[in-house]
C-alpha cells in the first residue's frame, strides 16, 4: 500500500493571480459596493447568454430566486411546484412569501423534476413551477413549459447548477421562463465567494427585481453619486431587500466568466473519464446530455446499480479512507424536518427521489483537480466495487 497522497476535496475553487489583482484593483478604485464593477459584469453575463435577455446581479442564488418570485407576484395562499431532490434555498424563498410549496417526485434517469408529476400535483392555488437543473444537465423544458401554457403558470428555472448548460439547443437562460437563476456560490461552476445572476427578458420584471434589489429604492447609490441630478435624493417605492452585490465580488465573477468556456471544457473532460473509466462497475453513471445539448456537469452523481456488494455508506467511508471527500446531492426536502413536518411528507410518496437517495453520491468533479486526482477516485471505487 502507498502512503496515502493529501487529502483530496470534494470540491475547491478555481481562482488564479487574475481573480485576485481583479478584486485588488476594485479595491484600490475607492468603490467597493454595487458599482462599475457591478454593471459590467451583468453586461458581461447577458452578452455571454445571449437573446437579448437582462442580467440582474445579486448576493445569492437565493436572494435571486426570493426577487424572481416576488416579482412574479407569488404571495400568501399560492403554491409553487418544485423537485424533492434540491436544495432547500429552492422553496424556502416561497415561503417567506408566505406561499406554499408543492414538492414532488423525479425522473429515474435524470434526476430531474417529473414532468408528470409536476401536472398531477397541479390545484387551483398553483401559480409556478420551479424547475431545478440537477448536476448540470437542463431539465425537459419543452414539457415543462407546455404545462405552465396550459394551466397559466409562470416558470422560475433554478439553474444553480446549470451554467451553461442548453436544452433542445437554447441556452439555459434564454428559454421562455419568466427568470432565470444561476448560483455563485463557491463550489459552482464559477465562483464570486456568494453571489448570483438573475436573468429575464421581460422588462417589468427586471425592473421590478433591479428596485427590490436594494430596499425598493428607484436609484441605486453609484447612480445617485455619479449622474447630475442630486445625490441626495432617491424615493423608497417598496419595502425592498438588501440583495446587491458587491464591486469586490463582481470583480472576481468577470475574471471567472472570462474563464467559464475552459471551466466547461475541464468539467466536460473530467466526465468523460469518469463515464469511460467506471463504466462495467456495479453503478448507475448520470445520463449525458441530448447530442447537440451542453450538460454543466456542476455534479457527477453516482447510484449503486442493484448488484453492488456495498451501501453508499460503505463507499463514502472507502473513499475517505482513501482521502477522497464524497458529498450526497440532496438529502431530499421531504426528509427534512422543516419540510416533512410542515406537509406531512411520507418517503414512499416519492419513490424515484427515495431510492435514488439511499444509494447516490457525487465525487469531486472541479476545474482544479489533476488527472492524476481523478485517477485516484477512479482507482479507489474500483477497490472498493470490483
Ligand atoms: C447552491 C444552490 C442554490 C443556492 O445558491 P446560493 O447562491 O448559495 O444562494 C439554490 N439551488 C440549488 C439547487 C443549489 O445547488
Amino acid at each position: 500500500m502507498s502512503v496515502p497522497a493529501s487529502f483530496l476535496p470534494f470540491a475547491r475553487p478555481d481562482i488564479g493571480e487574475a481573480e485576485i489583482d481583479a478584486v485588488a484593483r476594485a479595491l484600490r478604485s475607492g468603490w467597493v459596493t454595487t458599482g462599475p464593477e457591478t454593471r459590467a459584469f451583468e453586461q458581461e453575463f447577458a452578452a455571454f447568454l445571449g437573446g437579448g435577455v437582462q442580467a440582474i446581479a445579486v448576493n445569492s442564488a437565493t436572494a435571486g430566486l426570493h426577487l424572481a418570485l416576488e416579482a412574479i407576484g407569488i404571495g400568501p395562499g399560492d403554491e409553487v411546484i418544485a423537485p424533492t431532490l434540491t436544495f432547500t434555498a429552492t422553496v424556502e424563498v416561497a415561503r417567506y412569501l408566505g406561499a406554499d410549496a408543492v414538492l414532488v417526485d423525479v425522473d429515474p434517469v435524470t434526476l430531474n423534476i417529473d414532468p408528470a408529476a409536476i401536472e398531477a400535483a397541479i390545484t387551483p392555488r398553483t401559480r409556478a413551477i420551479l424547475p431545478v437543473h440537477y448536476g448540470g444537465l437542463a431539465c425537459d423544458m419543452a414539457a415543462i413549459h407546455a404545462i405552465a401554457r396550459r394551466y397559466g403558470l409562470q416558470v422560475v428555472e433554478d439553474a444553480a447548477h446549470a451554467l451553461p448548460a442548453s436544452c433542445g439547443g437554447t441556452p439555459v437562460g434564454q428559454l421562455p421562463s419568466a427568470a432565470t437563476v444561476f448560483s455563485f456560490y463557491a463550489n459552482k461552476t464559477m465562483t464570486t465567494g456568494e453571489g448570483g445572476m438573475v436573468v429575464t427578458r421581460d422588462e417589468a420584471l427586471a425592473a421590478r427585481m433591479r428596485v427590490m434589489r436594494l430596499h425598493g429604492i428607484s436609484r441605486d447609490a453609484f447612480d445617485r453619486f455619479t449622474s447630475r441630478t442630486p445625490a441626495w435624493y432617491y424615493e423608497v417605492v417598496a419595502p425592498g431587500f438588501k440583495y446587491n452585490l458587491t464591486d469586490l465580488a463582481a470583480a472576481l465573477g468577470r475574471v471567472q466568466l472570462a474563464r467559464l468556456p475552459a471551466f466547461v471544457q475541464r468539467r466536460q473532460q473530467l466526465a468523460a473519464r469518469y463515464l469511460r473509466e467506471l463504466a462495467g462497475l456495479p453503478l448507475v453513471l448520470p445520463p449525458q446530455a441530448p447530442a447537440g445539448d451542453t450538460h454543466a456537469w456542476h455534479l457527477f452523481v453516482l447510484r449503486l446499480a442493484d448488484t453492488a456488494r456495498v451501501t453508499r455508506d460503505e463507499v463514502v467511508q472507502a473513499l475517505a479512507d482513501a482521502g477522497i471527500g464524497t458529498s450526497v446531492h440532496f438529502v431530499p426536502l421531504h426528509r427534512q424536518p422543516y419540510w416533512r413536518d410542515r406537509y406531512a411528507l411520507r418517503p414512499q410518496d416519492f419513490p424515484v427521489a427515495e431510492a435514488a437517495y439511499q444509494r447516490m453520491l457525487s465525487v469531486p468533479l472541479f476545474t482544479a483537480m489533476s488527472d492524476a486526482e481523478q485517477g485516484r477516485v477512479i482507482a479507489a471505487l474500483r477497490a472498493c466495487l470490483q
